[in-house]
């Protein structure tokens, strides 16, 4: 958010009138924080990008797929835990959980 200030800091210069150095100084701030905007804009794109990229598989409970983040995560329609790891699987037939939702599904977005 140091783009904005930047900007906000450019804009002031062109309201007080600094002269011409300060004009100057001015556009230099607004590009400079347009440039920050933008820059910090493409890190949440690639974050929501990387999102996207996670883990599909088919819940055990529901049967739709949801995407999985790291190595555990929860179900998006019905909130079951699934996981890679057995040892964080629920503790109701925790065997079969592990078994099921471990199986990874082959609509993985490739991107
Ligand atoms: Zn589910």
């Amino acid at each position: 958010m140091g783009g904005m200030l930047l900007m906000i800091t450019g804009l002031a210069g062109i309201v007080f009138e600094w002269g011409k150095i300060g004009r100057i100084l001015a556009a230099t701030c607004m590009v400079l924080g347009g440039i920050s905007m933008l820059v910090s804009m493409a890190v949440y794109f690639t974050a929501g990008m990387m999102s996207t990229s996670a883990t599909v598989l088919v819940c055990p409970e529901c049967g739709k797929h949801t995407k999985m983040l790291g190595k555990t995560d929860r179900c998006m329609y019905c909130k079951t835990i699934l996981t890679f790891d057995p040892k964080y699987a629920p503790s109701e037939n925790p065997e079969e959980t592990a078994g099921t939702s471990v199986s990874r599904s082959e609509t993985t977005s490739s991107t």
